[in-house]
């Protein structure tokens, strides 16, 4: 071969490692010859979308010669109405990653640079690597984002700061009186980006309302996703909140038709149906009990995560842990890429699903049980 391509990519684009999404079901089950393998592994909603998503996104589903509204119109409507806010604030997007995409592409150029916290969603550096920025990676506390530590990286240069609210893999939160002093001390001229891909699991009384500062501080973005809560992950539908101006600029860079018709119908659907919020919510809260429940009476620290996932730490590597537990049909998530080689992520499942997990568990690390 006389080209070699790879020298002709961007600078970013020539060192971007790939995000690494678990394998599906069916491609372990394959491989394994296993049945009844149990998936805790990408935060995904045991319960799936309620009844009012799946008729929305059935009857759109005959639809689908045509192409979908560019502007979401019905789902910009309907938002508006619940966050109380202007449809001239949202952008929709092919998933919040998208929309994390797009702030980014919108903003930044290779001379700024991006924030975000060690041990933060993976999305963030991609998207700053994409671009060819700089990336500050400012250190955690207690596995958390530390705004202090935030602030200091602040530069002439900084453009975007991303804070994941609560964080995942760590599940860790901000209060709401440190977000606000964090978001005071930003110059106006960079974007706060607030990664709410959590909020409906969210219980603490001192979880920020970030949506109700956007009048306060214009250079607040809120991202928000259809895919934890809703059970609409395979759908990809998420949306921003922002300023008005920041909005069209996001609007502009994002392919015309990027939320195709049938998530715009489920997402819509999804936003009426609260009782099927509440139950996916409350199926969060008891799974999440027995899970901690079990790793405190197992001896096993994990940190406390306001999320629909958990990350233990299985004092020893997690990826053989991982392994261990894969050949016995339950998937996980190993977490080294974060910097957290002996944690595990663990997506909390239906109450039998969590057994699987617990009984799995057990048996891989007991003395006896390693293979
Ligand atoms: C899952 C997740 C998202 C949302 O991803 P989608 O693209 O909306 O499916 C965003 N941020 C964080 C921190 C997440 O864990």
């Amino acid at each position: 071969m006389s080209c070699d391509f790879i020298s002709l990519a961007t600078e970013g684009v020539r060192t971007l490692k790939p995000y690494q999404p678990g394998k599906p079901v069916e491609e372990i089950e394959r491989e394994l010859g296993l049945r009844d393998v149990v998936k805790l592994a990408s935060n995904e909603s045991p319960l799936g979308p309620g009844t009012a998503a799946r008729e929305a996104a059935a009857h759109a589903l005959e639809n689908v010669s045509r192409y979908p509204d560019g502007n979401g119109t019905v789902l910009k409507q309907t938002l508006a109405r619940k966050l109380g806010v202007g449809e001239d604030r949202l952008t929709l997007g092919n998933g919040s990653n998208d929309v994390l995409e797009l702030a980014v592409r919108a903003f930044v150029t290779p001379e700024h640079e991006v924030i975000f916290s060690e041990h933060a969603f993976a999305v963030y550096p991609l998207a700053t690597q994409a671009v060819s920025a700089r990336a500050v990676v400012t250190p955690a506390k207690d596995w958390g984002h530390d705004p202090e530590a935030m602030a200091k990286g602040l530069t002439d240069r900084t453009r975007v700061i991303f804070i994941a609210n609560p964080n995942n893999p760590t599940g860790t939160w901000v209060d709401t009186n440190s977000l606000e002093r964090l978001i005071r001390s930003v110059p106006e001229h960079v974007i706060v980006v607030v990664d709410e891909a959590y909020c409906d699991y969210v219980e603490a009384p001192d979880y920020p309302d970030c949506v109700s500062w956007l009048e306060r501080y214009p250079n607040l973005v809120v991202t928000r996703t259809f895919s934890k809560a809703y059970g609409l992950a395979g759908l990809r539908v998420g949306y921003a909140v922002s300023h008005p101006q920041v909005a069209d600029l996001m609007n502009r860079v994002r392919q015309p038709f990027n939320v195709n018709s049938v998530a715009l119908a489920a997402a819509a659907g999804a936003l009426e149906d609260d009782e099927h919020l509440s139950r996916s919510v409350a199926v969060n809260k008891s799974g999440m009990a027995q899970l901690t429940e079990a790793f405190d009476a197992m001896g096993l620290d994990y940190i406390p995560s306001a999320g629909n996932f958990v990350s233990v730490n299985v004092g020893r590597r997690g990826s053989q842990v991982f392994e261990a537990l894969l050949k016995r049909g339950v998937i996980v998530r190993p977490v080294d890429n974060y910097g957290m080689p002996e944690h595990l992520r663990v997506t909390v499942g239906l109450e039998q699903e969590n057994v699987r997990f617990l009984e799995a568990l057990a048996k891989v690390l007991s003395p006896r049980g390693r293979s």
